[in-house]
């Protein structure tokens, strides 16, 4: 059977061995597209959406490569893959300086952002700024270590704006498409015991899931085969500071430590209940 997604795929090779390095796919085209991303994961097949109907541009897709010898050396080979990521620099939305990962890659938990910004840019390293602050918070009240977490972005460079200064947005749909197979095949190497996704952007792009926060969080989602929780963004923990917010994100957090085996003390378990 010819699935939509077939054809897209002979149009891009023909349009790339044509020397074209991006098109413009059509609503037909990015639904096949977006059946491939989703294909890769086996989930259902993904159903018609509001961003299916929009022309946007699509990069090319791109296979990561995984070799090399112990999970050290196959991440510095997706770093060197990442650095020159030819679906990101055909967008040509991002800015130069890559943010790769950071943390270890034997970890039990890898967590995952949407991109960097400012302070990411400035330091090499995700989660720096206020909202690594308050993820360090987070994962000091499990009783673990940043260096024992492995911490990544689904988009390694930050999304430029015009006259852009501090100011940071969120990767667009394409832009989190175009890294999505890297950021599977760095998730094969680390091979983590559970996935924690930071915020419903990066749940959209790394789990193709649809509507609000709320409906994708308080569960157990699959990635390649891993538990993923998708749960708030720290950063709109500083916005919201409400603290329903605070405990929903908690609740994933012990969800989290509950999976790995972890103790779990009262104290711990109370954390944002409110006063009796
Ligand atoms: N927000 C993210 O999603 N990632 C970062 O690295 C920093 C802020």
């Amino acid at each position: 059977m010819n699935r939509p997604v077939d054809s897209v795929i002979d149009f891009l090779k023909a349009e790339e061995a044509r020397g074209k390095s991006h098109v413009f796919l059509d609503q037909e085209a990015r639904a096949g597209l977006r059946e491939l991303y989703l294909y890769a994961r086996n989930p259902a097949p993904p159903r018609e959406t509001a961003e299916t109907k929009t022309v946007v541009p699509v990069p090319f897709i791109t296979e990561a490569v995984v070799a090399g010898t112990g999970k050290t050396e196959k991440l510095e080979g997706l770093r060197a893959q990442a650095a020159n990521w030819a679906p990101a620099v055909a967008l040509g939305t991002l800015r130069e300086r890559m943010v790769f990962a950071t943390g270890s890659p034997d970890a039990g938990i890898m967590l995952v952002g949407e991109a960097p910004g400012y302070n990411e840019e400035k330091e090499g390293e995700p989660f720096v700024g206020p909202a690594g602050q308050k993820l360090n918070d987070i994962l000091k009240a499990m009783g673990v270590k940043r260096e024992d977490v492995y911490i990544s972005n689904l988009v390694k460079f930050r999304p430029a704006m015009a006259r852009q200064t501090t100011n940071n947005r969120k990767p667009s749909p394409g832009e989190m498409a175009a890294f999505l197979p890297l950021v599977l095949a760095e998730i094969s190497v680390v091979k983590p015991k559970i996935i924690i996704v930071l915020g419903g952007t990066t749940a959209e792009g790394l789990l193709g899931l649809e509507g609000t926060i709320g409906s994708m969080r308080g569960k157990w989602h699959d990635l390649s085969g891993i538990p993923a929780r998708v749960t708030y963004h720290p950063s709109y923990l500083l916005q919201s500071g409400s603290n329903d917010v605070k405990r929903a994100l908690w609740e994933d957090m012990l969800a989290a430590m509950g999976k790995l085996g972890m103790a779990v003390s009262e104290k711990q378990k109370g954390f944002f209940l409110p006063k009796a």
